[in-house]
């Protein structure tokens, strides 16, 4: 914890959990940085998404069934954007709305803001509304990284609207030699 461990490449909350699967289009070489409810936890913690303290003794079957659900959520992101799935829409619905009946509306120093609920639905709480944010904003600069393995995605909000990887130091470097010994051996 407090050191950075999770990608943040996405430009939104909600890309940059679907990016805790790294090599998503390789079934061979996926993995799910999101092993368990603590994993999660730290992941909220790193973007200040929720009061860590709050879900401090989540029992372990509550802990289980919340980070099932909270996988399932990151999926349907992915699908719902890429794969434009009615299925995955409706259950980031579900979820949106089950959120707000969770949730205080408060008043800050700007503006009124939805509160998740201190308890272990907290975290699936925060990401349902993530997830229904990024979902009804404008989806036009979601891309996917280039390479053929790596599967994250992003919002392209370069200049030119010309992004191809979800790093230029990694997968645009990795690629670019990639494609130099292709050519030189031809
Ligand atoms: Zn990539």
């Amino acid at each position: 914890m407090g050191t950075t461990t999770y990608p943040r490449v996405g430009g939104h909350p909600a890309f940059d959990l679907v990016d805790t699967v790294h090599w998503r289009l390789d079934d061979t070489r996926a993995i799910d940085t999101l092993v368990d409810f603590d994993a999660v936890l730290d992941w909220c913690a790193e973007i200040d998404l929720i009061d860590r303290d709050a879900v401090a003794s989540t029992a372990p079957d509550v802990a289980a069934a919340e980070h099932t659900a909270i996988i399932a959520l990151r999926e349907a992101v992915y699908e719902a954007v890429f794969e434009d799935s009615p299925d995955a829409a409706a259950l980031i619905a579900r979820e949106h709305i089950e959120a707000l009946s969770r949730s205080s509306l408060e008043r800050d120093d700007v503006r009124w803001r939805w509160h998740p609920p201190a308890d272990p639905t907290g975290p699936r709480t925060a990401i349902a509304f993530l997830a229904h944010d990024l979902l009804t904003s404008d989806l036009r600069s979601a891309r996917r990284c280039g390479d053929e393995a790596c599967g994250w995605v992003y919002l392209d909000t370069s200049p030119r609207h010309n992004r191809i990887w979800c790093t230029a130091a990694g997968c645009g470097n990795r690629n670019r030699v990639k494609r130099h010994h292709a050519r030189s051996r031809t």
